[in-house]
């Protein structure tokens, strides 16, 4: 049973006139569903309530339609038509005994209003600030506005309590939310009471917390999320100020909700942060109020969270991303099984849901979002079906998932892998400069492995066809993943271009396997994602001289979505590294590398050492299409499936792997369903014109 030193988390907590069973607090977080997906957000919240957190909050909740953030897609309370659907949210988030938390957001200067129409309102009136530098400007609040601010405010308070909830958020960290941006000097240029003096910048937060107070305040908790650091200099919310904020204001809330800086700041990605990140800017807040505090840090070691608490710093521990990696974090501590915490690897895959206005995926957790569309839990797996044994060939993130998740099943499962150690390409990305809490992607499942009598692993196993035929399993999984190719092929080329043979070329899975290029060395990715990036530390840290080439207007492009793009731009210029922008390369001669400019075709020779390509990668997947040209050999073998998953199927990113581990195993012996959809969704119900 639980350890007692993790007691202290499980101490019921008081929030204002209600009371979290626990201390573990699901900090409000996106999930790329929102309103188009209600029924599986809300049962994604629901999995939570079951894995034992004390206080679940939803995603940002647009409260009033004069302020949205289309595209991106999070809830809305606009009118009493928006409360069924976020009733729903609110029941599964009690079905266990947590508290329901709604987060409410006026994005104000953050707000386009692309969906709307309606004029952006904002404490100043400035240029919308977002990820996409909308053509458009905010009109400053006036004294009118402001009131009927303050009453929007109550009426999305009232909507909240009658949709089943028991606590409010009131947003104002991350740069977004009106309430911060009154708070700040770089949003709040305002000359009359509501500007100026500390004191005058907190009137509106003052007077809407007293507003909500008198309209639902005898059942609902109120919280106040801000940021510790705006992180922008003198002018910006600083650490220092949000102190004296808390001292002037000490009692203001039911609880200060602390969040880090910048979303980027505060969803850091363990590339760039540690766990517990923010410690030292939130260290000694305690003592300025008397009201509990909440703070996150991608918490996952449950001796840092009792820390935390039996240091005076935090009352909650507060978590997104391990909430979302192990939605039974809790359970787990409380159950004394902490060893089978799935941690968050800090990927920010998660986010990228969002960002892509898609639906989020886990890296960790294939599950996540697919808890309504496709019943699956990340605890329980559905009943074995009719046949009894799988042979899993590579031991990736694909093939480790697809065997934890088939043997959790009831098969029995051999698990056969070229190589000395498990992980595929996490046991060698595991071992480049920042990525090392990516391994954790391995190590779970390689416990979750050795903890299972039905399971057995092979190492040093290289399978062909004719070896899988002999063996005589019933299912053939090939997990065999992919390498990266040697002739740079990707997107800018479709075809091979024209390379001489003089010139080292290298690929990333080159300087995996220990080749050292020396000199100057050009990297041309066009891939786009972390592994351009990585190499360049990587070869900075050998002693190279290294210039990135890439025809993206930004380093790493896509890791705009992980909100790390601008720490690795800034990390590599920091390292000496020349970024070329907007370029592609034509051509790779004995002594340089030709280069392209993306948008006139102008060409600049540049004089290197050795060129690394980080392009496409090419399946490993030999091994499958050699076992079905003999398909007419499987019945005498026994064979009744064969199946290719993860990159040897279609590279990707990890968390497309692991998913594809997963479906695998859920998918085994189960029926066909030709040519349904695989998944449940919602579709807007048409109106009575
Ligand atoms: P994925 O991301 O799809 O899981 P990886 O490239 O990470 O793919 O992992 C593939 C794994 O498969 C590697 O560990 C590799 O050594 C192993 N492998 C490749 N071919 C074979 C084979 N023929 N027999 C056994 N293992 C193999
Ligand atoms: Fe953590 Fe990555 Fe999962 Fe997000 S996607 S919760 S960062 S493991």
């Amino acid at each position: 049973m639980r350890d007692p030193r993790y007691d202290i988390l499980f101490e019921p907590m008081q929030i204002g006139p209600v009371t979290a069973k626990n201390r573990f607090y699901q900090v409000p977080h996106c999930n790329g569903g929102g309103y188009r997906d209600p029924s599986a957000a809300a049962a994604m919240r629901g999995t939570k309530a079951e894995g034992g957190w004390g206080v679940i909050f939803t995603e940002q909740c647009e409260m009033h339609h004069s302020s949205e953030i289309a595209p991106f897609i999070e809830l809305r309370l606009w009118e009493d038509k928006d409360i069924p659907m976020l009733r729903k949210m609110s029941e599964k988030m009690k079905e266990y005994g947590a508290l329901a938390g709604i987060q409410l957001a006026y994005s104000g200067v953050n707000g386009p209003n692309l969906y709307t129409k309606e004029v952006p309102l904002a404490v100043s009136a400035q240029p919308i600030r977002t990820f996409t530098n909308d053509p458009v400007q905010a009109r400053a609040l006036d004294k009118t506005d402001i009131r009927d601010l303050r009453r929007w405010f109550v009426n999305a308070a009232k909507r909240s309590k009658n949709a089943g909830f028991d606590l409010i958020c009131l947003y104002g960290a991350h740069g977004f939310g009106i309430f911060q941006h009154f708070l700040s000097r770089a949003t709040n240029h305002r000359t009359d009471e509501y500007g100026g003096s500390l004191e005058n910048r907190a009137r509106f937060v003052n007077e809407v917390v007293a507003d909500i107070r008198d309209a639902v305040g005898d059942t609902m908790g109120l919280t106040l999320r801000v940021s510790l650091d705006e992180t922008i200099g003198e002018l910006g919310f600083s650490n220092a100020e949000v102190r004296e904020f808390v001292e002037m204001n000490r009692n203001l809330p039911d609880l200060w909700d602390l969040a880090q800086g910048t979303w980027e700041d505060c969803s850091g990605p363990s590339r760039f942060k540690e766990e517990a990140a923010q410690h030292a800017l939130v260290k000694g807040i305690h003592e300025l109020t008397d009201k509990p505090i909440v703070g996150v840090g991608r918490f996952t070691s449950p001796d840092v969270m009792a820390k935390m608490v039996k240091t005076g710093t935090l009352d909650f521990i507060g978590c997104a991303r391990p909430s979302i990696a192990d939605p039974f974090l809790p359970k787990k501590i409380e159950e004394g099984r902490v060893e089978d915490i799935r941690e968050c690897i800090g990927c920010n895959i998660c986010i990228t849901g969002d960002m892509t206005m898609s639906i989020s995926r886990c890296t960790q957790n294939p599950t996540f979002m697919e808890e309504w569309r496709k019943g699956w839990h990340p605890e329980r797996m559905n009943t074995k079906g009719d046949s009894s044994n799988v042979l899993v060939v590579g031991s990736g993130p694909a093939g480790l998932e697809a065997a934890r998740a088939l043997a959790e099943r009831g098969y029995d499962v051999a698990l056969a892998e070229a190589t000395r150690q498990l992980g595929g390409r996490v046991a060698r990305e595991r071992q480049l400069p920042g990525l090392s809490a990516w391994g954790r992607v391995a190590d779970y499942r390689e416990y979750q492995l050795s903890q299972k009598a039905n399971v057995e692993t092979y190492f040093d196993s290289e399978l062909d066809a004719s070896s899988i035929l002999e063996f005589g399993f019933e299912n053939v999984c090939i997990a065999t993943g992919a390498k990266w190719r040697r002739d740079g092929v990707a997107r800018q080329h479709v075809v091979p271009f024209p390379t001489s043979e003089a010139m080292p070329i290298f690929t990333p899975d080159d300087l995996m396997d220990g080749a050292a290029p020396s000199g100057h060395v050009v990297i041309y990715d066009d891939d786009h994602y972390y592994m351009g990036g990585v190499m360049a530390e990587l070869l900075i840290q050998k002693g190279c001289r290294v210039t990135l080439v890439t025809p993206a207007a930004y380093v790493s492009e896509w890791t705009l979505n992980t909100l790390e793009q601008h720490e690795i731009h800034r990390r590599l210029a920091q390292m000496g590294v020349v970024i070329e922008l907007n370029r592609g390369v034509t051509a790779i001669a004995a002594d340089h590398a030709v280069t392209n400019c993306m948008f006139t075709e102008q060409l600049r020779e540049i004089a290197c050492d050795a060129v690394l390509l980080v392009s496409a990668k090419l399946e490993n997947n030999a091994v499958f299409n050699d076992l079905k040209s003999r398909e007419a050999e499987w019945a005498d073998a026994g064979i009744k499936s064969v199946k290719l998953i993860g990159d040897a199927n279609a590279p990707g990113p990890i968390a497309w792997a692991t998913y594809a581990g997963h479906r695998y195993a859920r998918e085994l012996d189960t029926a066909d369903i030709g040519d349904a959809l695989p998944f449940r969704r919602e579709i807007a119900e048409l109106a009575i014109d």
